[in-house]
């Protein structure tokens, strides 16, 4: 099915542009890790918010996520890989599937990770973000496993049970060796450990790996009055935008992002 809108990241901006596409009749399916494992969903009430004053971080995500649904909109539970538009389409990878729209919002909150040292330069050589797309090429072979994406243990069993030897590291301090193709991993204590692949399994992607071309500035991405990218269909909202990092500013950037999106649709 080719969806009307496909929304990366079940956050408030992204729910919000789901709520207002839905009432527009729009479908809408939503990419997201679990809503209700964000950290916002820690907080403890939150003071600034207009009109529900004190309310919590987890029952704002709840209402939002229970609103979204039953105006129809749709959850695929999953992290989004990759963001290609396609000439009057949009596919976004979800770990080893992939859905279809005629636009995208990017709301995916803030990726706090920093890129690893010989991240980007191994990425497709040796460097993958999903165990259940990628691990089948090194089956019999060693690799190293780190992140804090949800799913992260499922995804070692995964490549253990393929046959693949695994070592788990931490993300922290961790560097990626290889020249043109991943040869191992030194860690935060500098102890190298050899291997054929690294699986980086992070809950969340920066913007630029996630949309090759996407532009950014300062590690967020860039969008014009109108919540569009430089990127033909492809939107933005919220966090993923720049400072303020709130809530206000994260619910009105969604509620935008999808009626620009919905202008170039009627
Ligand atoms: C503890 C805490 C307290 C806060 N208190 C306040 C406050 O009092 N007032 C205020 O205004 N703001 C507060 N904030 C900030 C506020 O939470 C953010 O501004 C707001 O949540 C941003 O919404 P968003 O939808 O842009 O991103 P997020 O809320 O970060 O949502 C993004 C969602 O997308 C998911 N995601 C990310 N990448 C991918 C991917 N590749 N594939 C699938 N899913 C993905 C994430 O897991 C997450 O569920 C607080 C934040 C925290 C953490």
């Amino acid at each position: 099915m080719k969806y009307d809108l496909l929304i990366v990241g079940g956050g408030p901006a992204g729910l919000t542009a789901a709520i207002h596409a839905r009432a527009r009749d729009k479908s809408v399916l939503v990419v997201s890790n679990d809503p209700m494992a964000s950290p916002l969903c820690r907080a403890p009430a939150m003071a600034n918010y207009p009109g529900l004053p004190g309310v919590t971080g987890r029952e704002l995500v709840e209402r939002l996520v229970k609103q979204a649904g039953n105006l129809g909109a749709e959850l695929k539970r999953g992290r989004a890989l990759s963001v290609m538009p396609m000439g009057g389409s949009v596919m976004v990878s979800v770990e080893n599937d992939a859905v279809e729209g005629r636009a995208v919002i990017l709301a995916p909150g803030v990726s706090r990770a920093a890129p690893l040292q010989g991240e980007a330069e191994l990425l497709g050589r040796g460097v993958s973000y999903c165990a259940t797309c990628d691990g089948m090429f090194y089956r019999g072979k060693s690799v190293v496993c780190a992140g804090d994406a949800p799913g992260f243990e499922e995804e070692v069993e995964f490549l253990r049970s393929i046959g693949c030897g695994v070592a788990v590291k931490r993300l922290a301090g961790l560097s990626i060796l290889g020249e043109g193709r991943v040869t191992g991993v030194r860690d935060a204590a500098g102890e190298e450990t050899p291997c054929d692949g690294v699986f980086l399994l992070r809950a969340s992607i920066a913007p630029a790996r996630l949309a090759p071309g996407l532009e950014t500035e300062g590690g967020y991405i860039k969008v014009d009055g109108r919540m569009a990218t430089n990127l033909p269909g492809v939107y933005a909202a919220g966090d993923c935008t720049g400072q303020p990092l709130q809530l206000a500013k994260a619910v009105g950037q969604g509620q935008a992002a999808a009626h620009s999106a919905m202008e170039e649709m009627d």
